[in-house]
Formats: structure tokens, C-alpha cells, sequence
């Protein structure tokens, strides 16, 4: 049959480039099945789809390496890297991914058997098909690939280390709740990246984290044995130290650590509950009746801020609707960093409250909100702060960096910290939404894209991803696009099912399944998103309509 398409690939070879759709379907070659599942219309058109299907038989992958889902996610991650180096040059691509290990659609092992999605973009003498091409890449190309993931070329004590790896970081995440932390950072890790574009670890001069020995928690993970780190406790802990001295390198390292990453990287035990959300200023975003009442009150223009909507957000009203939805959405854990707050919304000082008091101030700051918000509701916040001593007065812990050593210094603080009369914080409303508003057809057609990591088409909406830290791949945009639909389309969203819920029984349709559950009918790359980066996009709609 492998021989079938190669004679077919080169009787096409001059003609009309529409006779590549002639190719959709099933090749089966020696190893493994080609199905064509979409080939693109012309040489100009996004890259036509294939998928790859390796039996299990062949594949021969030990059961130690898919028998769990934590492992079998990392194989397959794994396989994708091993495959992605393998196709470097040629026209075939598979979504491989950057730093973290990510459940992805490119690359799914069930029961054993290996099933990988890549993109092909069919190759053309202007409009007429280039057959010989098109047959090296997949009757030579794309055998040699999948020969690399198969015994005996498959590297298997490679693999099942990047496996141990993965599975050792989710072990430490899932003890973190245990111990009653919401954040732990191994000593040794490397924190710093190599610069503001690239996601690698810092070289040579990268200063490795080691804890301060009040907070040193030592953990017993299943490969790696005992690792002592800093144990960041459930509460409010404060981050300060000077400008420059590495507050903002750690924050960052704890917004990614609710992800896994690849050997090597420097943040392999670095973890974060794994609803921990970051939390900033996002001037200019519209906000569809959000409850931000604890926040906000008394507006100028008498607008009722329980429930609360606007086109353009202030930087203040943006932040109290992102610390709103995280909560509405479930998140347990805020992380913030004063480089992207409204200080207005993080603190007033004693000489500002002289000056401006009462019914002037609509404004409920933050410090005056982090104790209750953790006592009557249990969110625990990590907040950088080097530019004010106010936090002082409500942090359980501070640690100060200090040439990028962290050091215990919240006695110290304390000696520092003056009474603070505490407000009231009431657990923002749950929104029903209405799921007609959430529409993912444009023309007739489902329409979801994204542009680079900013923004996401839906329908005929474009969303502003933008200031959502804690999207980290591309393939995630499009992920959340997949969400959105199914809970829209499924019927997850609205009737009296509140947002949090339709997220629950999104969790849910995709228990087992992965992924790929959100994808049916998608021909492109996509990985699985968090439910609050998909509360997020919903929250950033503009078309959204809430029923209640
Ligand atoms: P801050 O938020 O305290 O002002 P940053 O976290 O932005 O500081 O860090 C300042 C610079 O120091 C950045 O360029 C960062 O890459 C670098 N840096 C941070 N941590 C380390 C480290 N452990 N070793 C070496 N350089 C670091
Ligand atoms: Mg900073």
C-alpha cells in the first residue's frame, strides 16, 4: 500500500494541485497507518493534516511508560520532541511544544498504540503538484520518523527518565495541599531565563535557589528521593527585596509551576497548587456583570459594582474583575506582582486617607482584603511588594530576596507592622452565561484562530489574550477557542448551571479522553488549557451575555 502512494505521488507529479484531495484517507504502510485527513486547496492555503498511527505491537512501548496518566501524558510528550528533531528540514511538522510537558493533540498513546497529528504543507510547482517531493517526504521522511520512535532506535532509559521527571513534579504538586503549602521550590532550581524571549534557562552566571533554612521543607519524591526547597505556606506571604535582587524571576517561576517542565529546564520541582492564578492590571478590558462590590463602591457615576460591566476597565476596576473571576472559576491561590497592579487598588497610605477619605474613596484596597479573603474563604495570595511596607501588617510569611538568595525575614517585618482594621469580603456572585452568546460560527462555519499569543478569533469575536500569564503555548489559545465551544455547544454552559459548574462538567467530558475530547472536527495543532485561562477568554468575550 506504502508502494500504492508512492506510484500515486508520482503519477500527480505536473498535475493540477486540486488532485492532492484525491489523496484523503488511509495509507497503510509496514509500521504504521497514514490517514490524509484534510489536504489544503492550494500551495498558499494553511498546511494540509495527517495523522500517524503506530500499533501497539510496533510501537512496543513498555508499560511503564503509559500505565498512568501523569506518564503516559509525558511519553507522549516525549515521542513529540523526539519526532520534531527527527523532521527538522522537511515540510511534515508536529507541534512539539516549548519548556513544559503539556497534553497535547499532536502526539496521544492509547493502550499502547501511538497516535501523532502533523501538519504537511504539500508541495507545488506553483499550482501543479511536485509528486517527487511529495513522496520523499511521506513515503521516506515520515517512515524514517516514525522508525525513531519505535524500538530499538527510541532511547527507552531517556524516555522513562523525562517520564520520571514529569511524574515527580506532579507528585510534588499534588503533596502540596498536605503540607499545607501553595507553592515549593526545590533548592537548585534555576529560575532565571535566558532573556525576555527565550523560555530557556539562564547560563553560567544563573544563581541556583537555595531555601532559607526556616522555610526548608523536605519532600520524598518517588524518583528523586528526598529534595529539601522552600516551602511557601498556605497564607499571605510577601516577596520583597530591592529592585533587581530577582522578586519578579521567582513570582514568574511560581505562575509557570502549576505546569510541568522538561529535564534540563531549571523549574522540574517548582510547583504551584495547580489552580494558582496570576493575577494583574488589565486596563481597557471589557467586564460583563461582574460582581466586584468588596472591591469597588460608590463609583461616580453610581454604577452598581455588584454587578458590574464596562467596555474599558480602569486599571483598578480591571484588577478587583480579574481577583472576582479567578475566584468565581475556583482558584484557591492568587499570585501577584506590583510590576502590573493598580497600586490604587493595592494600598493607601495614612497621609492619603487624611487627605481623601470617606465616600471620596470607592475603593477598598486590597490589604484591606487579603486576611478576610484567606480566613473566610481560604484563598491564600503571594504577593511582590518592594515599594511598600503596608503588607507588612497582614503577611503570615516575608521573604526577601537578597542577590537573588531568598531570606526569612518576617520577624523582622513584624517588629515593623502596625494594626490594620480588616474590611469585609463577601464571595463575588456566580454568574449563569448565557450560552448563545458564546458562538464560535462565523459565515456559516466554525471559526476558531489565534494570532501569535495575543489573540484569539472566536466566531466573530476577537479575544485579548494577551495579559493572560499563565497561557504558555500557542496551541493552548486555540485549546481554549475548542473549550468554549464545547461548553457552549454541549449545552454545558447556562440553564442554572453557574460558570464554575459548567467548568466542573467541562473537567469532567474530558476526564479520560485528554484533549482531544475538545477537538472533534478541528483540523490544526491544540493543547489542553487550564479552566481558568478558559474562564479568563470568556470573561475577555464581547459578545458575552450573562443570564444571572
Ligand atoms: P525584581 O523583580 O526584584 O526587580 P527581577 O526578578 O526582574 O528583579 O530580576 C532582575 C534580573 O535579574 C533579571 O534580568 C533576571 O533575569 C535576573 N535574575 C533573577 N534571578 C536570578 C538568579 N537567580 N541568577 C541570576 N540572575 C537572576
Ligand atoms: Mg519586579
Amino acid at each position: 500500500d506504502d508502494a500504492r502512494l508512492a506510484e500515486e505521488l508520482r503519477k500527480m507529479d505536473g498535475s493540477s494541485y486540486g488532485r492532492y484531495k484525491s489523496l484523503t484517507g488511509d495509507w497503510s504502510f509496514p509500521d504504521f497507518t497514514l490517514t490524509v485527513d484534510r489536504v489544503q486547496s492550494d500551495p498558499f492555503a494553511p498546511p494540509s493534516r495527517v495523522s500517524v498511527r503506530i500499533p501497539a505491537d510496533i510501537a512496543e512501548l513498555p508499560d511503564s511508560a503509559w500505565h498512568s496518566p501523569v506518564r503516559r501524558r509525558a511519553t507522549a510528550d516525549y515521542l513529540v520532541r523526539r519526532a520534531y528533531r527527527e523532521l527538522k528540514g522537511a515540510r511534515l511538522r508536529i507541534d512539539a511544544g516549548g519548556q513544559e510537558v503539556l497534553d497535547r493533540a499532536a502526539c496521544q498513546i492509547r493502550d499502547g498504540e501511538v497516535l501523532l497529528r502533523l501538519g504537511i504543507e504539500m508541495p507545488g510547482n506553483g499550482r501543479r503538484i511536485d509528486g517527487r517531493t511529495a513522496e520523499r517526504e511521506l513515503c521516506e521522511r515520515l517512515p524514517a520518523m516514525v522508525d525513531v520512535l519505535r524500538w530499538p532506535a527510541l532511547d527507552a532509559a531517556e524516555a522513562a527518565a523525562f517520564a520520571d521527571t514529569v511524574e515527580d513534579t506532579c507528585a510534588l504538586r499534588d503533596r502540596l495541599a498536605g503540607l499545607g503549602l501553595v507553592a515549593f521550590v526545590a533548592d537548585g532550581s534555576v529560575l532565571p531565563r535566558r532573556s525576555g524571549v527565550s523560555d530557556l534557562p539562564m547560563q553560567g552566571s544563573a544563581v541556583p535557589f537555595r531555601s532559607p533554612e526556616s522555610m526548608r521543607v523536605t519532600v520524598s519524591l518517588p524518583h528523586a528521593g528526598e529534595v529539601g526547597g522552600l516551602g511557601i505556606a498556605e497564607g499571605i506571604t510577601l516577596i520583597v527585596g530591592g529592585g533587581f535582587h530577582g522578586k519578579s524571576t521567582l513570582l514568574h517561576a511560581l505562575e509557570r509551576g502549576v505546569y510541568d517542565h522538561v529535564p534540563g529546564d531549571g523549574r522540574e520541582l517548582v510547583v504551584s497548587r495547580a489552580d494558582a492564578v496570576k493575577i494583574r492590571a488589565e486596563e481597557g478590558r471589557q467586564v460583563e456583570r461582574t460582581d466586584i462590590g468588596a472591591f469597588v463602591r460608590n463609583l461616580p457615576t453610581g454604577a452598581d459594582t455588584s454587578d458590574f460591566s464596562t467596555e474599558n476597565a480602569s486599571g483598578s476596576t480591571s484588577q478587583a474583575a480579574n481577583i472576582a473571576e479567578a475566584l468565581e472559576a475556583g482558584s484557591t491561590a492568587l499570585l501577584i506582582d506590583e510590576d502590573t497592579t493598580a497600586t490604587n487598588l493595592m494600598i493607601r497610605d495614612a497621609r492619603m486617607q487624611r487627605l481623601v477619605h470617606g465616600d471620596r474613596e470607592p475603593l477598598t484596597p486590597f490589604v484591606d482584603l487579603v486576611r478576610p479573603l484567606r480566613r473566610d474563604h481560604g484563598v491564600s495570595t503571594v504577593l511582590v511588594m518592594g515599594g511598600s511596607g503596608d503588607y507588612f501588617d497582614v503577611a503570615d510569611q516575608v521573604v526577601m530576596l537578597d542577590g537573588y538568595r531568598p531570606y526569612d525575614v518576617t520577624d523582622r517585618a513584624r517588629e515593623l507592622a502596625a494594626e490594620r482594621a480588616d474590611a469585609d469580603f463577601a464571595a463575588p456572585a456566580a454568574r449563569v452565561l448565557d450560552r448563545r452568546s458564546v458562538d464560535a460560527t462565523a459565515r456559516g462555519r466554525s471559526r476558531i484562530k489565534r494570532r501569535d499569543m495575543d489573540v484569539l478569533t472566536f466566531g466573530e469575536n476577537e479575544i485579548d489574550v494577551r495579559n493572560l500569564a499563565q497561557l504558555v503555548d500557542p496551541g493552548q489559545i486555540i485549546g481554549v477557542g475548542l473549550a468554549m465551544r464545547l461548553l457552549a455547544e454541549g449545552g454545558l454552559l447556562g440553564d442554572d448551571r453557574t460558570l464554575a459548574e459548567a467548568l466542573d462538567a467541562l473537567e469532567e467530558r474530558l476526564d479520560g479522553d485528554g484533549v482531544t475530547a475538545l477537538g472533534r472536527g478541528y483540523a490544526g495543532d491544540y493543547v489542553l488549557p487550564r479552566r481558568y485561562e478558559i474562564a479568563a477568554a470568556l470573561n475577555r468575550l464581547r459578545s458575552l451575555r450573562v443570564l444571572r
